[in-house]
């Protein structure tokens, strides 16, 4: 028995079940594969939660605007799991910054967000700030946000789950793709037909795209530690330092814990190898290039720079704030190579096949998940 859907969404992370739950309000039958025993368990939970309001990129203006634009369509579908209640700065290190004050000003006057100058704060250690800034930016809930979707998953008429599920082979088939599916625990194989696929497996965009025979996108691929810690000074807090190897710290949204994650110690291995190649993947058989498993659960990763993290961070605040770790998570985190220079994020959605159709959707910033709505047709 052949099976027969109108989309077939590869990925199980924010990007693909927001797809899968689009497609399926307007009319698609879909099939939603993913090659884990439970969904979201990836970047669309190992992030720092930030709901960018484009402070971040002062050297790509276009991945600020698309922050901006999204902004306000998320905070209203996502209400409960954001938290408004903290207060957030960003700031600008007197030693190193690729941008200077005077430029961080200009930048936020040009996408009108709100950045007021902050001279005196009891917290803040201003010999190694050359500015602070009071602005407007909140962080939401990924583990709250990860459960609403798993729950509208369940709800939603229309789309087929297969989970722990691998696609063995993918051809095109008159004006439709024709794919043998797996679960990994069985020996059976499944025949799937879809009329247009989507891929939204983000670290593992080129891994399927290979399989369909079509070209990679051009990423680069990091092991990526997001480290939480607690903290009575700053529970309510945030501060990202601009704009280099630099370090931020916020509330991971409404758990009252705080994610740390610095430029320079949070990326433990780099790949820039179309798929993300790591030695650690030696000593974890079922973690490969092409279909990898996942970090924050694998014995193989790096050890904790957390220590690295705290005592680059306590630089910025004075004696007054303590600091205690707690745990960290660990995923890949997959960047495309144009954006090396301005270290934009923008979402790109790539058409990379035509009769059949393929869109490739490789995820930016968790926010723009609404991209998928201008491009994907049905
Ligand atoms: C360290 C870090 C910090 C970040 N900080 C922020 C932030 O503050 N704010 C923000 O907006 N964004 C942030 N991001 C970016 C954001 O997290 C990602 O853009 C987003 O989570 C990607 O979602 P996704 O659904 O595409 O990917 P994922 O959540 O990784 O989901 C992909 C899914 O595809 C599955 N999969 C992979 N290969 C296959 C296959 N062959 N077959 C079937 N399934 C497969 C995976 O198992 C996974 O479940 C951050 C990312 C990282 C890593």
């Amino acid at each position: 028995m052949k099976k027969k859907f109108d989309f077939v969404v590869v990925g199980g992370g924010i990007f693909g079940i927001y797809a899968a739950l689009h497609l399926a309000e307007n009319g698609q039958q879909v099939c939603l594969i993913e090659k884990e025993k439970e969904l979201l368990k990836k970047a669309s939970i190992v992030n720092q939660a930030r709901l960018h309001s484009g402070y971040h990129y002062p050297r790509s203006v276009a991945t600020a605007r698309m922050s901006d634009e999204n902004k306000a369509r998320f905070t209203r579908d996502h209400q409960s799991f954001i938290n408004f209640a903290f207060q957030k700065f960003y700031a600008i290190d007197r030693f190193g910054s690729f941008t200077d004050s005077l430029q961080f000003e200009r930048f936020c006057n040009y996408i009108d967000i709100k950045c007021e100058r902050v001279k005196q704060h009891d917290y803040f250690n201003f010999h190694r700030l050359e500015a602070l800034y009071e602005t407007t930016e909140y962080t939401f809930d990924p583990i709250l946000i990860a459960e609403y979707y798993k729950s509208k998953l369940k709800e939603t008429k229309g789309i087929s789950v297969r989970m722990y599920t691998q696609i063995e082979e993918a051809s095109p088939l008159a004006n439709s793709w024709e794919l043998k599916v797996r679960q990994i625990d069985q020996h059976n194989t499944e025949t799937i037909i879809a009329t247009q696929v989507l891929n939204a497996t983000y670290s593992g965009s080129n891994a399927v795209n290979r399989l369909f025979g079509l070209p990679p996108i051009q990423l680069m691929h990091e092991i990526a530690e997001m480290a939480f810690v607690t903290s009575p000074q700053i529970k309510n807090m945030g501060l990202t330092v601009m704009d280099g190897q630099f370090g931020s710290i916020m509330p991971y949204g409404l758990s009252g814990l705080l994610s740390l994650s610095s430029v320079a110690y949070t990326h433990h291995k780099v790949s820039y190898d179309e798929m993300p190649t790591f030695d650690c993947q030696a000593f974890n058989p079922s973690c490969k290039p092409s279909f990898t498993a996942i970090c924050n659960s694998c014995h193989a990763r790096p050890a904790s720079n957390y220590r690295k993290m705290l005592s680059q961070i306590r630089h910025y605040f004075t004696e007054q704030v303590d600091l205690q770790y707690l745990t960290s998570m660990f995923t890949i985190k997959s960047k495309l190579k144009a954006n090396f220079i301005d270290d934009g994020r923008p979402t790109e959605i790539s058409i990379l096949n035509e009769n059949p159709r393929f869109y490739c959707i490789f995820a930016g910033k968790i926010n723009s998940i609404y991209e998928i709505e201008k491009v994907v047709e049905y």
